[in-house]
C-alpha cells in the first residue's frame, strides 16, 4: 500500500501540487489522470524520491520514505522516453538492475530468460535496442524495470511516443501483464480511454490537486464535478 498524506510541492511560488492525499492499494494497478500540467508526473516523483515534499508525508508498506533516496525504496520506473543502454543487448539491458546487485549468474539467466517471456521478446535477446520496434523498446524497458522484482512500478506516459495501435495492444499486454505479476502499479496518462481501460482506481487530478479518486466505472456514472465529467465523460 502507498499512503500519500497532504503532499505540497511547490517551485516558486507556484503549487505543482497542493495539498495531495492519494491511497493506493497494494497489487492494484491507479491511474493519475489529468490534463498537462495537472501535477502527474510531479507527484510520481514524489512517490519515486526523485522529489522531496515541501509537506506532508508518502508511506510505503508502513514504512515513512518520504525523505528515502529513491534506490532505497524498491521501486522500478519507467518514464515516456525510455533510457535504453543502447550499446548493450536486449539481454544485457534487462540484466543490467541484477548484475548491480551481484545476483549469481546462473539466476540472472535464468530470469532474464522468464521475463523476455512474459513480455514477448523471447526472440531478441541478442538484438540492440536500435534494432527494436518503438513498442518492443517500451516492453523491454518494462522488463528490465521488472527485472528487480520491484515491490512498485511507476510508470509515466510509458506509451505516450507510440502510435494509437501499438499503444493499444501494449494497454492490453499490460493490463495481462498485472493480472499475472500483481506488482502495485502506478500508471501516468493523461488519456482517459487508457485509465479507464487499464485501471482498478484512477485519481484524477487538476491544478495540482485531486478532483476525485474511485473505481472507473464509479467516476464514469458518478463524477464529482464538472471537470471530472467532461474529462471522463462519454466522447462527443
Ligand atoms: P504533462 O501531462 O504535460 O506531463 P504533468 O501533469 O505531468 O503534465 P507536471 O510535470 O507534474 O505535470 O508539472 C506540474 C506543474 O509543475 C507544471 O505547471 C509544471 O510547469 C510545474 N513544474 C514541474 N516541474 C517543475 C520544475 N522542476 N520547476 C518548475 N516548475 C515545475
Ligand atoms: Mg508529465
Amino acid at each position: 500500500m502507498i499512503s500519500v498524506s497532504s503532499v505540497s510541492k511547490r517551485y516558486g511560488g507556484f503549487a505543482a501540487l497542493d495539498e495531495v492525499s492519494v491511497e493506493v492499494e497494494s497489487g492494484s494497478l491507479t491511474a493519475l489522470l489529468g490534463p498537462s500540467g495537472s501535477g502527474k508526473s510531479t507527484l510520481l516523483r514524489v512517490i519515486a524520491g526523485l522529489e522531496v515534499p515541501d509537506e506532508g508525508t508518502v508511506v510505503l508498506e508502513d514504512r515513512d520514505v518520504t525523505r528515502l533516496a529513491p534506490q532505497r525504496r524498491g521501486i522500478g520506473f519507467v518514464f515516456q522516453h525510455y533510457a535504453a543502454f543502447k550499446h548493450m543487448t536486449v539481454r544485457d539491458n534487462v540484466a543490467f538492475g541484477l548484475k548491480v546487485r551481484k545476483r549469481p549468474k546462473a539466476e540472472i539467466a535464468a530470469k532474464v530468460d522468464e521475463l523476455l517471456g512474459v513480455v514477448g521478446l523471447a526472440g531478441y535477446q541478442g538484438r540492440h535496442p536500435s534494432q527494436l520496434s518503438g513498442g518492443q523498446r517500451q516492453r523491454m524497458a518494462l522488463a528490465r524495470a521488472l527485472a528487480v522484482e520491484p515491490k512498485v512500478l511507476l510508470l509515466d506516459e510509458p506509451f505516450g511516443a507510440l502510435d494509437a495501435n501499438v499503444r493499444a495492444e501494449l494497454r492490453a499486454w499490460l493490463r495481462r501483464l498485472h493480472d499475472e505479476v500483481h506488482v502495485t502499479t502506478v500508471l501516468v496518462t493523461h488519456d482517459q480511454e487508457e485509465a479507464m481501460e487499464l485501471a482498478d482506481r484512477i485519481v484524477v487530478l487538476n491544478g495540482g490537486r485531486v478532483e476525485q479518486a474511485g473505481a472507473p466505472r464509479e467516476l464514469y456514472d458518478v463524477p464529482a464535478n464538472p471537470f471530472v465529467m467532461g474529462f471522463l465523460g462519454p466522447v462527443a
